[in-house]
């Protein structure tokens, strides 16, 4: 569902891709790992829509991303997650799920209202639909905004650092639900700096450094037996 070929991007004249090379397929895990700066995010937001690359190509769900008059084709059909939860702080949980809805989908409030109670059953807030974001852990917050991009019944969902801002006793509640999504079959590019997570749920895993894709290869063949020497530091480093 998703492919990149030679895909590079420039920010001035700094070069942060530098042709990669990706495919993700339906149902897939896929988790990108590497230093700060190495261009996790801008492969992120390039695959979402958010950014548009200068070369190469960007397949997702059969649009031509890299076609600048599509790229917005994209933008209802992805859910994405980020480090900053980003909730309406004068809106309940409920209220910033439908909102969504009745934004991207131009929902009636009852339809949207119904589809948001059930996106936050999936992530477990059901008695917490009306609570605001201020009455909220940072746990259920997040998976207020997993909820929220889950209510348009993604085909793919983006997560970027989403457990990064998080105390650490609250990553679980959160790492758990994205494994439960995971499970269920959802397609998932996750940018991560929990390798518990990466190891564990990952189908594939792709280590990024300066702009390319130094390595990849299942969790197992990643963490055991890494070939890159940057990806040796980079995981003696954090693990
Ligand atoms: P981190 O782990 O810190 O989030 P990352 O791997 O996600 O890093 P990117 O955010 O993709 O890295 O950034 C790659 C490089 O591109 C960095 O050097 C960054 O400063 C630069 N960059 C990213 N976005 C922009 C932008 N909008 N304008 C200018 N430079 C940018
Ligand atoms: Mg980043």
């Amino acid at each position: 569902v998703i492919k990149l070929s030679a895909v590079t991007k420039s920010f001035g004249p700094a070069q942060v891709l530098k042709g990669i090379d990706l495919h993700v397929n339906e149902g897939e895990v896929l988790t990108l790992i590497g230093a700060s700066g190495s261009g996790k995010s801008t492969v992120l937001r390039i695959m979402s829509g958010l950014e548009t690359s200068d070369g190469g190509e960007v397949w997702v769900n059969s649009v031509p991303l890299h076609d600048p008059r599509r790229a917005k084709e994209i933008r209802g059909h992805v859910g994405m997650v980020f480090q900053q939860f980003n909730l309406f702080p004068h809106l309940t949980a409920l209220g910033n799920v439908t909102l969504a809805l009745v934004k991207a989908r131009k929902m009636s409030a009852a339809d949207a209202k119904a589809k948001a109670m059930a996106a936050l059953e999936h992530v477990g807030l059901t008695e917490r639909a009306g609570n605001y974001p201020s009455q909220l852990s940072g746990g259920q917050q997040q998976r207020v905004a997993i909820a929220r991009a889950l209510a348009v019944e993604p085909a793919i969902m983006f997560f970027d650092e989403a457990t990064s801002a998080l105390d650490p006793e609250l990553v679980g509640e959160v790492t758990g639900v994205m494994r439960n999504l995971a499970s269920e079959g959802m397609t998932m590019v996750v940018v991560t700096h929990e390798m518990g997570f990466a190891r564990q749920t990952a189908d594939r895993l792709v280590f990024m450094d300066q702009g390319v894709i130094a390595e990849q290869g299942t969790p197992e063949e990643v963490f055991g037996n890494p070939r890159n020497d940057r990806t040796k530091q980079f995981l003696h480093r954090v693990l």
